[in-house]
């Protein structure tokens, strides 16, 4: 556990909130400042800022439980869709720096973007090209 690290206290449940799930590895909460009904997080109890710290075990239970919740909020909550979102560091919209997966049921007519709002960059084939072999390293 991380001292003053809000997500380390609620997975503990020292804080409390709103849990739909709990496991001995991770807590689902709903999110306090939801973007659509049932927009959840899932939070390992151990403390990793970001997925750079997170093992990949951890990781492949995240990835298996997101998809198990997919599942079963779709079912009770009747959404039209499901977006599985996870951001790390500052320029990418982590705010709170303990690892956590957001499950963003959607609904049609929902008031969000049907997709995420990136920018486009328009790249040349040689820029693709460097981009491409560059990652193959
Ligand atoms: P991120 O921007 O990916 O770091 O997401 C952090 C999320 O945590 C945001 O959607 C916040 O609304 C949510 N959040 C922050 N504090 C709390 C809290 N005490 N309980 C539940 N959700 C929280
Ligand atoms: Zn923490």
């Amino acid at each position: 556990m991380k001292e003053n690290c809000i997500f380390c206290k609620i997975a503990s449940g020292e804080i409390p909130s709103k849990t739909i799930y709990e496991n001995h590895e991770f807590r689902v909460i709903l999110d306090i400042n939801p973007a659509s009904k049932g927009h959840a997080l899932i939070i390992p109890k151990e403390h990793y800022n970001d997925i750079y710290e997170l093992p990949e075990e951890v990781a492949g239970h995240a990835m298996i439980l997101a998809k198990k919740l997919a599942a079963h909020m779709t079912k009770v909550l009747n959404c039209d869709g499901f977006n599985i979102l996870q951001n790390n560091g500052e320029v990418a919209g982590q705010t709170v720096f303990h690892f956590h997966m957001h499950l963003l049921p959607r609904y049609d007519k929902d008031g969000n973007q049907d997709k995420l709002c990136f920018n486009h960059l328009d790249l040349s084939q040689e820029e693709l090209e460097e981009i491409c072999q560059k990652l193959q390293q």
